[in-house]
């Protein structure tokens, strides 16, 4: 038996590669940041750009929205999209195109690690980023640092004290930073 409170998720070995500290918080204040007015309007479009995923170079079935647990790595998500019949590919879909997207990627590997786990080889992973597409093989090596990854986020949420990082210009948009034990 397993509740959404004491899995990882995505999001949270998402916020690690952006900073450690986000998903300390998190996990040991109880705070997320809430949904601002941009969050709600990328919703909506985030769901028109899922409903045109039929029309893209994806191999069918498409399933939206896939739930997918992990019990070996305490992991679960909601896919956004997980195409392919025996080989997956595995879709995350942002409305809007951003410059830095590392953590984006970051994100997506855990839902390919989560495809492969759950539901077998998972080959390729693609990030819609408004109307641009970026595609990634699922190699074994990626799914090695992965899965190093989801361990030291789940080892840093773990942590009685909040793990080391460096300071830097994006702590001062941070919403985080309220809560923040090294401001
Ligand atoms: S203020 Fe800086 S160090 Fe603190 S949580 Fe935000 S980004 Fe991380």
């Amino acid at each position: 038996m397993w509740s959404w409170s004491n899995v990882l998720t995505p999001w949270d070995v998402k916020q690690y590669a952006y900073c450690p500290v986000i998903p300390w918080i998190a996990w040991n204040y109880g705070f997320r940041e809430p949904e601002t007015y941009s969050m709600v309007r990328g919703r909506e479009e985030r769901r028109q750009r899922l409903l045109k995923l039929q029309e893209m170079d994806f191999t069918p079935p498409i399933r939206i929205d896939v739930q997918l647990y992990s019990q070996r790595f305490k992991l679960a998500g909601v896919a956004d999209a997980i195409t392919g019949g025996r080989r997956h590919t595995v879709v995350e879909v942002k409305a809007f195109k951003r410059k830095k997207y590392n953590h984006f990627r970051v994100q997506l590997m855990v839902y390919a690690l989560l495809s492969e786990e759950v539901l077998g080889p998972t080959i390729r992973a693609a990030l819609i980023l408004g109307s641009r597409l970026k595609l990634w093989d699922v190699t074994l090596e990626a799914l090695m640092e992965t899965k190093r990854l989801v361990l030291k986020t789940r080892a840093a949420v773990e942590s009685e004290r909040p793990p080391r990082t460096q300071l830097s210009g994006k702590c001062l948009s941070c919403w985080y930073r309220r809560f923040c034990p090294y401001h």
